[in-house]
């Protein structure tokens, strides 16, 4: 992409309204901007992280048998008053009336609707286990909107659920998506700690919350230093059943539900830290598909209602929290596998004609080989030029200037360490292809 035909609107001072920095950094770098209180329009740079992200999600989703389906964002009031929760769910929800009065809303979760498809389609256990899933725009009218797109009242999430025929499946397909966002986060290159959040009576232990550390998180959470050792952010491989009861063993709690009195954690091994949630995974049993009816013919021919799970990822929310892990004072640093390009060329002297020629010809080669590449020919300064890159933060930079030319090398900068190093042309494609 050329910078001088795309759309990055940055912006040089920090923006008064923007208390923590992923926020203070979307706006700058161009790739949000607000639209109503927790309302934004994604522009383009902020849009391609997002969507790499969720491809990310969606190749984990399906590695763990999970199928995506797209449900729509409003809703009749109808399910909702099937499942009880139309009343329960209270001011968060956006409820409107169409022009024949009858009563919907926009879903900020999609539980009824996804038993209702469920009860109308599934007759049998043969069926199951079953995990649909889809990624789609939520609305909560939140009481305080803030940090950005962090806590929307508009946001982007992946929301699973899950059935099965009785408490030992349910139990499979929950740890089944457990491994998955281990390794969805671990893919992003995020240290994500699985925190129990007790459900109450039923399910036990089978719902956890997954935080990243961060300190502009909203949670505080109290865990045992143990987990540390299974390096969150590299557990992308196959992961063990044992790696699975071992991390789920370990106490990690939030502070609500931490009682000092009774942990069972020396203090000495006793973190606290705080986290952003990105992440909830839910075994709630016959919580829905008991009052919706939702059932299938067992095996002995006689009815049973579906065990449920539900597996949420704030999609939206890790845009904030992966720059809030990767950023320095010039700007985001991104990782390579959501950046919105890998590579950004600066061509240092836009009215020479030679240099502006090596790096038209430099961009047709990249873009010939597939490496994604941003390039800043505006007619600008170095100075901006070199601000703007580092504020959008691009895992890589070359640089090309009349100095470096005329010794045939091209200097490559490594967003993240600051190292600098100069390639002849070949030997920067072949390292960056
Ligand atoms: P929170 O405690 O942050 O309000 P929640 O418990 O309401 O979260 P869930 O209903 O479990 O969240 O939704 C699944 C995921 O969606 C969360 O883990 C979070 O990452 C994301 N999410 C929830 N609310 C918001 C929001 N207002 N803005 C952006 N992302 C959100
Ligand atoms: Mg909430």
């Amino acid at each position: 992409m050329r910078l001088s035909n795309y759309f990055i609107p940055t912006i040089k001072e920090n923006p008064a309204e923007a208390q923590i920095v992923s926020h203070r950094l979307m706006l700058r770098s161009g790739m949000i901007r607000q639209s109503s209180a927790g309302i934004y329009i994604w522009l383009p740079t902020g849009l391609r992280v997002m969507n790499k992200i969720a491809d990310i999600v969606r190749e984990e989703q399906g590695r763990a048998g999970a199928i995506e389906l797209l449900m729509p964002t409003i809703q009749p009031a109808e399910l909702w008053q099937q499942s009880g929760r139309y009343d329960a769910y209270g001011k968060e929800m956006l409820r409107i009336t169409d022009r024949s009065e009858r009563e919907m809303l926009y879903g900020p979760t999609n539980e009824e609707m996804i038993t209702d498809l469920f009860k109308n389609n599934v007759k049998t256990y043969k069926d199951l286990p079953l995990n649909l899933y889809h990624i789609q725009w939520k609305f909560r009218d939140e009481v305080r909107p803030r940090f950005g797109i962090m806590r929307g009242r508009e946001f982007l999430m992946k929301d699973a659920y899950s059935f099965d025929l009785d408490f030992e499946g349910a139990k499979e397909s929950y740890n089944k998506m457990y491994v998955a966002y281990l390794r969805t986060f671990a893919r992003l290159g995020l240290v994500a700690i699985p925190v129990r959040a007790d459900a109450g009576a039923i399910g036990g232990d089978l719902s956890h919350e997954f935080q990243i550390l961060a300190e502009t998180g909203e949670s505080t959470l109290y865990y045992d230093k143990g987990i540390e050792s299974f390096e969150l952010a590299s557990l992308t491989g196959d992961i063990e059943s044992e790696t699975v009861s071992k991390l789920q063993s370990y106490y990690a709690m939030e502070e609500e539900k931490h009682d000092p009195e009774n942990c069972p954690v020396p203090a000495e091994n006793l973190r606290t830290a705080k986290g952003i949630e990105v992440g909830h995974i839910f075994y709630f049993g016959k919580k829905y598909s008991e009052p919706m009816g939702a059932k299938v013919a067992g095996p002995d021919g006689k009815e049973v209602v579906v065990e449920m799970g539900s597996y949420g990822i704030g999609v939206s929310r890790l845009v904030g929290a992966l720059i809030e892990a990767n950023h320095d004072d010039k700007g985001i640093i991104w990782p390579e596998a959501v950046a919105p390009f890998k590579v950004g060329i600066i061509n240092l002297r836009a009215k020479d004609e030679a240099c502006t020629a090596a790096c038209d010809d430099l961009y047709q080669k990249m873009q010939d080989r597939g490496i994604e590449v941003l390039y800043d020919d505006r007619d600008a300064g170095p100075g901006a030029k070199f601000a703007d890159m580092d504020l959008i933060g691009l895992p890589w930079q070359v640089v090309v200037g009349p100095k470096g030319l005329e010794k045939g090398v091209y200097e490559l900068k490594n967003r993240r360490t600051d190292e600098r190093i100069e390639l002849g042309l070949e030997e920067l494609l072949n390292k960056l292809g």
